[in-house]
């Protein structure tokens, strides 16, 4: 156990922020002896979207002792994910269990509010020091330049209203899509191809498949701009049903979202068909849905974890592993960091690159999908890729077995369509201070 130089009220890290990627990243650093301060700025349980897990997840899970805790509870247990075409024809579906025998291919549907506040008491039974409805204003700088200056802390708004600081030798940011740091150092940059937006709610009673079907996620393609529907079973008979699409197309000129949502319904019969003796027990709920990244993933003193590093379109459910998975990877860079004494930029986001690959496999994959790509006709016609395709779709995203699948992905675009750009090829137009037009929705402000 290393010594315990700080005072009580001087922590080793500041974590902004307890969903998953702050409560992994919390628990992990209090379980290597260190000190942490974690300040959330909500009260939970509180509702999120991002139900559906990747099966990678296990890994991460069973470092921060949640597996018996998920095991325990009522949540689906999801053993494969199906797509469908627009007229209803589904692909095989790909079960993680056959791919690999393990008990790392069973993973869940989860509920949540449920589940962030099991990773956040899990956080504090491992020695985190968990604070809810405190609200981190600002990171605090130590330097003149603020690009190059060192993270020293965090400045507070308590639950009473009073303002104070917080001293630490690093600050983790894992603040979600509001990406404090993100925003504070103009870091953002958004995708220039997955900007989509989305409308769910939630029906009981909806069609379920049986035995070990019952829990897979769905995703049924729409006719019209390459949109889909999510369906995702939950517990209490309770399955979440949204759609995604270009944000254009789906919120501007449109009516409101309850009408937008039942239109788009109308295109896909294989959603229909399952909700049609369903009862919606939630209003309609809307996001805008872009993807972005950050352009560093560490300062002097700081780093990036979960979407406030970088966030991919829910396509393939990829979030809460990427949440997880970097705020596993930052836990060990900084106490490594903290034993050796070195808290620099380097040491923080040495995780970074590698992650960062794991991302592209994931876009490109993203990118695939909304330019025509079919995974059911992939795989019926390169039955021996069925396995790193699977692999990818388990969230095997940072080893690079998995390229095999780009080539013969490529053979299938259509002749003259043109290479998907990178993350970054907004950068340039960032740079300078404005998202690029060519990106921007009609009418849309940044
Ligand atoms: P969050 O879960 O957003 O947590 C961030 C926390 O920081 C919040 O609790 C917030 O209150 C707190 N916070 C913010 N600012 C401050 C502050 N200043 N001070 C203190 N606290 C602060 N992922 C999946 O894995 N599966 C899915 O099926 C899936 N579906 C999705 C569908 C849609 C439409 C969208 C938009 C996303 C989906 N995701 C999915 C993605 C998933 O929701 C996120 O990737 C995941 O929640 C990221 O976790 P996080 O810990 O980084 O951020």
């Amino acid at each position: 156990m290393p010594q315990r130089k700080q005072t009580a009220d001087a922590p080793d890290v500041v974590v902004i922020g307890g969903g998953p990627a702050g409560s992994t990243a919390a628990t992990l650093i209090a379980q290597a002896g260190y000190r942490v301060e974690l300040y959330e700025r909500e009260r939970f349980p509180r509702f999120r979207i991002g139900e559906s897990l990747m099966p990678e997840t296990y890994w991460t899970f069973q470092r921060l002792g949640m597996l018996p805790k998920l095991y325990k509870s009522h949540f689906v247990k999801k053993y494969s994910v199906q797509f469908f075409s627009p007229n209803g024809k589904g692909s095989t579906p790909f079960y993680f269990w056959d791919n690999k025998p393990h008990d790392c291919s069973q993973t869940w549907q989860v509920v949540r509010s449920e589940f962030d506040k099991m990773m956040l008491d899990n956080a504090r039974e491992h020695g985190a020091v968990v604070h809810e409805g405190v609200r981190v204003m600002d990171v605090l700088f130590d330097g003149a330049v603020l690009e190059k200056a060192r993270a020293v802390g965090v400045k507070i708004k308590t639950a009473n209203g009073s303002l104070r600081e917080v001293r630490s030798k690093v600050v983790v940011d894992a603040s979600g899509q509001n990406g404090l740091l993100m925003n504070r150092l103009r870091l953002r940059v958004w995708d220039p191809v997955l900007n989509k937006g989305a409308i769910w709610t939630y029906w009981k009673g909806a069609y379920r498949d049986t035995g070990r079907d019952e829990g897979a996620t769905l995703v049924l393609q729409t006719p019209k701009e390459r949109g889909w529907f999510w369906y995702i079973p939950l517990p209490e008979d309770v399955v979440g049903v949204g759609v995604v699409a270009p944000f254009d197309y789906l919120f501007k000129g449109r009516p409101k979202y309850a009408q937008t949502y039942e239109e788009e319904m109308e295109t896909c019969p294989a959603a229909k068909e399952r909700v049609s003796r369903a009862k919606r027990v939630t209003g309609y709920f809307a996001t805008k849905d872009f993807s972005y990244r950050s352009k560093k993933v560490s300062g002097d003193g700081w780093v990036l974890v979960g979407d406030a590093f970088g966030f991919l379109d829910p396509l393939y459910s990829s979030g809460v592993l990427l949440a997880l998975k970097s705020g596993e990877l930052a836990a060990d860079a900084i106490v490594e960091g903290l034993r050796t004494g070195d808290t620099s930029a380097a040491q923080l986001g040495k995780w970074g690159p590698e992650f960062s690959r794991g991302m592209d496999r994931m876009r490109r994959l993203l990118c695939e999908y909304y330019s025509g790509f079919n995974i059911g006709n992939f795989v019926r016609k390169f039955p021996h890729l069925q396995s790193p395709i699977t692999d990818l779709l388990v969230g095997h995203l940072f080893s690079d077995h998995v390229d095999q699948i780009w080539e013969p992905m490529e053979s299938m675009r259509h002749s003259g369509e043109p290479p998907i750009p990178p993350w970054d090829a907004n950068l340039a137009a960032d740079e300078a201070g404005r998202m690029p037009s060519a990106t921007l929705p009609r009418g849309w402000k940044p």
